[in-house]
């Protein structure tokens, strides 16, 4: 195929993809719109995600169609659409989803002075330029008050130490937080002392691992055990909502910022983010749209639709967010979590953590 026959082959099959997805979501499209719209794939779906497409599109007259779905289904999608995928961008949460859909080579790189300005280097791929967080989410110990004292906590690493024997639970090593977590503190202790570290803390279950963020810090309102580890915007959630219920177990639950001492690593914080897809029909609409995320305006809507951590410096902080206190959150490179993923299943599987 020479060169011409083959840009044209590209350009109409990206046509008929934009159509097709056109015609399943239900907006009108021609062949002369498509530089005015990219397709966002997303696992997001909160309510103030909405307000950051439509102030996109006034600003910048290109719309944004949202296609959402679970994270490995868009991913699934992507993979299944090839390179006639109409998908111009990937947002998900968790680096270690992010992280996977690179390997499947997914993105493409990403070389944009804003993105690098305004993110900090520990929150974006600073091997190939391929993915952005614009969030954060710490992952952090919360526990029973009145029967912890925050005194006896320190680190992530303390977990596994025998005098919290029955009083801790966590959510199982199936899911990909804890595989995360645990494959972010491999980069710090490296595997001998991260596998001592596991088999200590599933010595201190007071029960099997089972259920979600949510149903760790409620089983330890409701006296199952004085702690555990979840992500912080799961309890904002609770004290943000009108449900007396989960306004009394909010009032249950201390937040601690674990490694802040002076030569320990800060609190783990994940990312929310994604990048450009390879096969972007509108590659430039969707850098646009990536720098827009990170304006201090957007940073507002994003962070806030599921009560996380803004990247940008200046941007609002929930305000119960702001409850919790301030933290120093580890600088260390989110590059290195999804290296360190197998190992760290791997070591979850011999410590016996479920
Ligand atoms: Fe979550």
């Amino acid at each position: 195929m020479n060169k011409v026959s083959r840009r044209v082959f590209l350009g109409a099959s990206g046509a008929i993809g934009a159509v097709a997805l056109a015609e399943l979501t239900g907006v009108k499209s021609s062949f002369a719109q498509r530089g005015q719209q990219i397709n966002l794939y997303s696992s997001r779906h909160y309510n103030t995600d909405q307000r950051l497409y439509t102030d996109f599109q006034k600003q910048t007259g290109i719309k944004v169609n949202l296609i959402e779905g679970k994270g490995d289904e868009l991913l699934q999608r992507i993979r299944t659409e090839g390179r006639n995928s109409p998908a111009d961008i990937f947002l998900t949460a968790d680096v270690g989803n992010i992280w996977q859909a690179q390997q499947a080579g997914f993105f493409s790189p990403v070389n944009s002075s804003i993105l690098n300005q305004r993110i900090p280097a520990n929150l974006r791929d600073t091997a190939k330029n391929e993915w952005f967080g614009f969030s954060t989410r710490a992952r952090v110990i919360m526990y029973r008050k009145g029967k912890v004292n925050p005194s006896q906590l320190s680190t992530y690493q303390d977990l596994a130490n025998p005098k919290w024997r029955g009083k801790l639970i966590m959510r199982t090593s199936t899911n990909i937080y804890n595989q995360s977590l645990t494959a972010w503190l491999l980069g710090i202790e490296g595997p001998a002392k991260t596998e001592s570290w596991a088999k200590g803390v599933v010595a201190n279950f007071a029960r099997q691992p089972q259920g979600g963020d949510r149903d760790q810090f409620e089983a330890v309102a409701a006296g199952v055990a004085d702690l555990t580890v979840a992500n912080t915007y799961y309890l904002a959630a609770y004290g943000d909502s009108t449900d007396p219920k989960k306004k009394e177990i909010f009032s249950k639950i201390g937040v601690f910022f674990p490694n802040q001492a002076q030569g320990q690593s800060g609190a783990f914080s994940n990312i929310s983010g994604g990048g450009v897809l390879k096969n972007a029909p509108n590659r430039a609409g969707a850098i646009k749209f990536l720098e827009y995320l990170t304006s201090p305006a957007a940073q507002n809507y994003f962070a806030k639709g599921n009560s996380e951590y803004p990247v940008v410096q200046g941007a609002q902080l929930d305000p119960i967010l702001k409850s919790f206190g301030s933290f120093r959150s580890s600088t260390s490179s989110l590059t290195g979590v999804g290296p360190n993923l197998a190992n760290a299943v791997r070591i979850l599987d011999r410590a016996g953590w479920k």
